[in-house]
């Protein structure tokens, strides 16, 4: 097996993968793994690429159809919220402790919140508040978001700084992960080796984590 990755801009990144074993062109729309066109050895790219655009409408449209799926399966039943607050309150502060303490971070305090828009935040005085819809994201996205609120801790901002800083731990985090055998982790290190974007940890999972909604 053989491939490349492209990048269309609207349907983000396409993996044109060539098979030995394969007959005839197809296309695979997948919620968490993407766009991928499977083809002969033999067919050039340019061909698997002309075949892709021919399908379009139909990628859109299964897209969007993946996108819905996903949101709704990530939402849980009104009684499941309670178990997963419970859940919530033991875990994540002990998952944010354990990171914290592994890459040198010293907050104040966690709370875990309800019903709020964005995943986490981080206060001046280095209090952090974490979303309970973390707990329904991939063990990797949860992480980087963790992360993402402790590297605000150094840097308050969203600038080159706190990038940097950023892309080392995740990478770091990443590589724990894919030695761990996590698929996830696996398959995301795949699009971000592909990724052209100048911080590509970061492109790549705030991209995957907007599969996902808060609640
Ligand atoms: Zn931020």
């Amino acid at each position: 097996m053989t491939g490349k990755t492209i990048t269309d801009p609207q349907l983000g990144d396409i993996v044109l993968r060539k098979s030995r074993r394969c007959r005839r062109l197809s296309i695979r729309v997948h919620p968490v793994n993407g766009i991928s066109v499977t083809m002969p050895y033999v067919v050039p790219y340019a061909v698997g690429i002309a075949f892709l655009q021919s399908k379009r409408d139909w990628v859109i449209s299964s897209v969007a159809r993946n996108q819905e799926k996903l949101a709704k399966t990530v939402r849980p039943a009104p009684e499941e919220i309670d178990s997963l607050r419970t859940r919530a309150k033991t875990e994540l502060p002990r998952r944010l402790e354990e990171l914290a303490a592994r890459y040198g971070f010293i907050y104040n305090k966690v709370t875990i919140k309800h019903n709020a828009t964005n995943w986490g935040s981080c206060s001046s005085k280095g209090n952090i508040n974490l979303n309970l819809s973390i707990m329904m994201l991939p063990e990797i996205l949860r992480d980087y978001v963790l992360l993402h609120e402790l590297c605000h801790l150094r840097h308050h901002d969203h600038g080159p700084a706190f990038h940097l800083l950023l892309e080392h731990v995740c990478t770091d985090r990443l590589l724990e992960a894919i030695g761990q055998g996590d698929k996830d982790a696996v398959m995301l290190s795949r699009k971000i080796a592909c990724s052209k974007a100048r911080y590509p940890v970061d492109h790549v999972l705030t991209k995957e984590i907007r599969n996902y909604r808060t609640m």
